[in-house]
């Protein structure tokens, strides 16, 4: 392919009137405010957050409480960022189960990767922004605080609708 150098050429000062783009800029007034008055409001009629949108993480749980977990090893081996511990556990019938499951969300990236990956339907990341924290440590989440979680969870990226219309 040629290489090709477009030439941009500064606007004339004499034919320059600010005065002009003043009051051109003025129109902006009246027209539709794209801005909200966060935090005392996080979403309005024509604006919510999308579907797909990729927050902090939250563990299913079965009909007993319990997580639906098994301790496989898929989402931290998938994991770029490498912020999943997970160290497994078995009960006396051969179950695996998580004796610890962190998530670093501080070191996340929020590919969703271990959403997809997981056999269980157990891990999500989820439709949640509010993520604030006075400590970082508050940024590990353990098994009970993900299982606590309870924001809807992303949808995940579906080839047949890539824009996710
Ligand atoms: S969303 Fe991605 S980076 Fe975050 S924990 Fe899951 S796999 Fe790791
Ligand atoms: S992929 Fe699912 S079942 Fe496997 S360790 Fe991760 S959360 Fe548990």
């Amino acid at each position: 392919m040629a290489i090709t150098v477009k030439t941009v050429r500064r606007p004339d000062p004499a034919g320059t009137s600010y005065l002009r783009a003043t009051l051109r800029g003025f129109r902006h007034i009246f027209e539709k405010k794209w801005t909200m008055q966060y935090p005392e409001q996080t979403s309005q009629d024509d604006w919510t957050i999308s579907k797909r949108y990729r927050g902090t993480h939250r563990m299913a749980v079965d009909e007993q409480g319990r997580a639906k977990c098994v301790a496989c090893g898929l989402c931290p081996q998938i994991c770029p960022a490498n912020c999943i511990k997970l160290i497994p556990g078995e009960d006396e019938r051969g179950n695996r189960y998580p004796l610890v499951y962190e998530i670093d969300e501080f070191r996340c990236i929020f590919c969703g990767y271990c959403q997809e990956v997981c056999p269980e339907e157990a891990i999500h990341v989820g439709v949640h922004y509010e993520n604030s924290e006075f400590e970082r440590s508050g940024f590990v989440y353990d098994l009970e605080r993900l299982m606590r979680q309870s924001h809807e969870v992303s949808s995940l990226w579906d080839p047949a609708d890539p824009a996710g219309q």
